[in-house]
């Protein structure tokens, strides 16, 4: 294993992570910074391909996170009480899998070492995500999620598989 030896995540709860912890779990993939519709009829949650304005799309990373809030008030604050009622976030958010008792995927940069790795993993948003910025908010639906390869990554199956199982 090329990541982090402690192994935290696998033996504290989320409730007892130093901050500096909880920040490293979050694994850069961007996929709770794009714009969601709900659908009325049947609820279904419709990602589409735009980011949240903040993102920095090829790093993935929010571009003020210290201010999040107060610039983006829809930015959601995932906290150890909170994380087990966000049920969007996606399957493959290190958050929702700690808080499910389960285990880091392999790509995740704790596991692999390597900040890169979700990218190379397909997990993140990077390249086919676009920026909501200039898009009219009554234009955005036109840019729900269709492509089955980028649902299967928002459904947390994404099509790449470890290179040491290729
Ligand atoms: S979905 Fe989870 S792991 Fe991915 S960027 Fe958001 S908080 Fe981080
Ligand atoms: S403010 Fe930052 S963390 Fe929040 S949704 Fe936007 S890019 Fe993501």
């Amino acid at each position: 294993m090329g990541g982090n030896n402690d192994q935290f995540w696998r033996h504290k709860l989320l409730h007892d992570l130093t901050d500096a912890q909880w920040e490293s779990l979050c694994d850069g993939c961007g996929q709770c910074c794009l714009i969601k519709f709900q659908d009325e009829d049947t609820d279904e949650l419709l990602h589409t391909r735009l980011s949240c304005k903040l993102l920095d799309i090829g790093a993935c990373r929010c571009t003020d996170y210290d201010n999040r809030h107060t610039r983006v008030p829809d930015c959601v604050v995932i906290a150890p009480d909170t994380v087990g009622t966000l049920d969007w976030l996606p399957h493959s958010c290190a958050y929702r899998l700690i808080a499910e008792g389960r285990d880091l995927h392999w790509w995740h940069p704790l596991v692999s070492g390597d900040r890169d790795s979700v990218h190379q993993a397909g997990v993140s948003v990077r390249d086919w995500a676009a920026s909501e910025e200039g898009v009219p908010e009554g234009k955005q639906i036109r840019f729900i999620v269709k492509d089955s390869a980028i649902k299967r990554i928002l459904t947390g199956r994404p099509a790449k598989i470890p290179p040491n199982e290729a």
